[in-house]
């Protein structure tokens, strides 16, 4: 019997764990390790965070899910890895610290024949003075949605906004905290919504909502913007955002790395180099992502963190990390299996796996700041690439070691995102963009490098609903109801 453990029960492990155990049935054993008692459906965070749904709307606890699927389920945190065992056994195995289940505190070592790494991104608020607490949790100058949690308090702060706002004009500030944050998407649909909420609420006219970014330019998104087919034109992604801004009344300052947040101020550099801030009533900045802090060990104790882990904590996998400058990079650059190169037992999914640089054109000030979008691995690919990895390893488990490695490379693959921009069965607007393949690759699709044909975009209340059924088909697949196969990642 075999045992793979997934640490990490968010889109990409739950994904990961939930297909391996189905595909592996009892001869097997799946571990999840992973802190939190509850699943998140992060993308309607969103909708908490303006008070259009609960926490109970996007959360349920995993306990019962995992018990119905034969899998081992530990409310624990990974802490470090030891892939060549220990003093007693050469059996690599990881330490864990538990944080639920009535044993918060203890640790404990899981042995594993495969390991599955979806461990998610760390939000590291720290990074800009004054955005996180200065023990690694958000501050209290600005809010998030990054968490059900964080999005119940934004939204009791941007109430207390909106009910200023009856008598007296406020300011509010939402987009990127950090030069190298990712997750645009997330503060676009965050800003829409806050905005259709207010004219709803009748509070439009009192409130300045300034839109703040690192991109170099508006519909970057990460992956260097897009382009479109309309009208037989190849429309780009800045001109849509660009128009979606304007028509909103939402100004925008772009290129820019938040490096201090006080209480109603963010102080910030620009692309050309000059320093600026901007006041604010109510702020909710995405802060930088890195990996979760997980160590290596080596057999007898030593520290090997940095030959599994980039510097950024992400764990480092099939790609090609000695690409160079960027006239130099390839789609080829962008990893296939999630295999760490060293330990053939080891896997990287969803967030949690190094990419081998930007994809987005990298961009820095006179004075040598990096100022640009890191690469999104967004829900879509992460859930891609958890299937796909736990495809990998029950061919290993099941054929042996010389089994194919299935295959998803963001340079090959297409994605969909639909970002709302307000809520509503009637009034709902939602951007749905589809992206092929995520990361462009100028040798196969030379001139923009994407193939139009499947590359599109449309704003509108479809979108809305799409993004709602979204919701609904989502959490009832990651609850394993009947049918859950069938629902695409
Ligand atoms: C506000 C917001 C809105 C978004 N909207 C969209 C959207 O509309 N569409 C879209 O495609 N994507 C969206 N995204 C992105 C999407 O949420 C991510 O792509 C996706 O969650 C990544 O999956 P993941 O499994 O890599 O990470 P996660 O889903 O974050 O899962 C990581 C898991 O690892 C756990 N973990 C952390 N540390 C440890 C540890 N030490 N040991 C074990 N487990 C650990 C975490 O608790 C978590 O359960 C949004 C993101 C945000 C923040």
């Amino acid at each position: 019997m075999a045992r793979l453990v997934v640490m990490g029960g968010g889109v990409s492990g739950h994904t990961a764990a939930t297909f391996a155990k189905k595909w592996l049935g009892n001869d097997h054993e799946v571990v999840v390790v992973t802190p939190n008692s509850l699943w998140n459906w992060i993308p309607s965070n969103i909708w908490v965070g303006v008070g259009e749904m609960t926490k109970e709307d996007v959360t349920f606890p995993l306990a019962p899910v995992y018990a119905k699927a034969g899998i081992d389920y530990r409310q624990a945190k990974a802490v470090s890895i030891h892939p060549n065992g220990g003093t007693n056994s050469d059996k690599p195995y990881i330490t864990i610290q538990y944080t639920g289940q009535g044993k918060e505190g203890q640790t404990e070592e899981v042995a594993y024949d495969y390991l599955v790494n979806a461990t998610g991104p760390k939000l590291n608020f720290d990074a800009t003075p004054g955005l996180g607490d200065g023990n690694g949790q958000l501050g209290s100058n600005t809010v998030s949605v990054c968490t059900a949690d964080h999005a119940v308090h934004a939204n009791e702060e941007l109430q207390k906004i909106f009910d200023k706002a009856k008598t007296q004009k406020q300011k509010i500030l939402v987009g990127t905290g950090h030069g190298m944050c990712t997750c645009q998407g997330a503060a676009f649909e965050y800003i829409f919504n806050i905005e259709h909420e207010a004219r709803k609420a009748g509070v439009r006219d009192n409130l300045d909502i300034q839109w703040i970014s690192n991109e170099s330019f508006l519909g970057d998104f990460g992956i260097g913007g897009l382009h479109m087919k309309r009208g037989g034109y190849a429309a780009s992604s800045r001109l849509f955002a660009e128009s979606l801004y304007s028509e909103r009344g939402i100004p925008w300052i772009i290129g820019a790395h938040v490096n201090k947040v006080e209480a109603g101020k963010a102080h910030y550099e620009l692309l050309d180099g000059s320093m600026n801030e901007i006041e604010f009533d109510f702020a909710m900045l995405i802060p930088p992502f890195a990996g979760v802090g997980l160590k290596a060990y080596d057999k007898d104790g030593s520290d090997m963190t940095d030959q599994i882990f980039a510097p950024n904590g992400f764990m480092k996998v099939d790609a090609n990390y000695a690409a160079g400058a960027y006239e130099n990079w390839k789609a080829s650059d962008w990893p296939r299996t999630y295999q760490n190169p060293i330990y053939k037992n080891m896997f990287a999914c969803g967030i949690a796996f190094a990419p081998p640089h930007l994809i987005s054109k990298p961009m820095s000030s006179p004075n040598g700041t990096p100022i640009n979008p890191t690469p999104p691995r967004t829900g879509m690919p992460s859930g891609i690439i958890g299937k796909t990895v736990a495809h990998s390893i029950c061919d290993l488990i099941k054929e042996g070691p010389n089994a194919h490695l299935h295959e998803a490379s963001m340079a090959e693959m297409g994605a969909a995102c639909v970002a709302s921009a307000g809520k509503g069965l009637l009034d709902g607007t939602a951007a749905a963009l589809t992206v092929y393949p995520v990361v462009p690759d100028f040798e196969k699709y030379p001139g923009l490098g994407r193939d139009l044909d499947y590359t599109f975009g449309e704003i509108g209340l479809a979108g809305h609903w799409i993004k709602h059924i979204l919701h609904h088909m989502f959490i009832y697949k990651a609850k394993l109801n009947p049918g859950w196969t069938l629902i695409p990642e």
